[in-house]
């Protein structure tokens, strides 16, 4: 059995994923809107990757027996005016999520609780990932966003991303 505290932080963790799933649909059709495919490309498989990581902890709690309760998911709203606030907003979000797996795994470390403390690994090595790519899509925004025609190839790369399930299997 889980710890309650360890318990409830990876339930609370469990909406914060569907709640990154949203935000980046939510980006994704900013950029559809603006003409931007790739980008919306980007986003729309950023966001299926947040589901994945939200099922995961979901299965995770099933497979410990431990409730899983599925909260109301947050509306994203916010005011984005160039094209590349959705990407500062992204890296900012993803600091965030990255604060939060720490404060999980501190709990699971103070409660001696190994194995959630070996399933975040996975996590926190992930949250370092996401914050690399969501800095590299900043500067090259900022480096290539105000050329209308490196803005085309950008975009083309965007593009280009394709789904792939989680390496962590459970
Ligand atoms: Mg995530």
């Amino acid at each position: 059995m889980l710890k309650e505290k360890v318990a409830q932080l990876l339930n609370e963790q469990i909406n914060k994923e569907f709640y990154s799933a949203y935000l980046y649909l939510y980006f994704s059709n900013y950029y559809t809107e603006k003409g931007l495919n790739g980008f919306a490309n980007w986003y729309k498989i950023q966001a299926q990757e947040e589901r994945d990581h939200a099922m995961l902890i979901m299965q995770y709690m099933q497979n410990n027996d431990a409730t899983v309760t599925l909260e109301a998911i947050e509306k994203p709203e916010m005011d984005l005016k160039e094209n590349i606030d959705a990407l500062k907003a992204g890296l900012e979000h993803e600091h965030y999520v990255t604060s939060l797996i720490n404060n999980i795994y501190d709990a699971a470390y103070t409660e001696k609780d190994f194995r959630t403390m070996q399933f975040l690994d996975w996590f926190v090595k992930e949250q370092g990932e996401e914050e690399t790519n969501a800095s590299d899509l900043v500067r090259k925004m900022e480096l290539f966003g105000t050329d209308p025609k490196s803005l085309y190839l950008l975009d083309q790369e965007m593009a280009s991303r394709v789904y792939t399930a989680p390496s962590l299997v459970l």
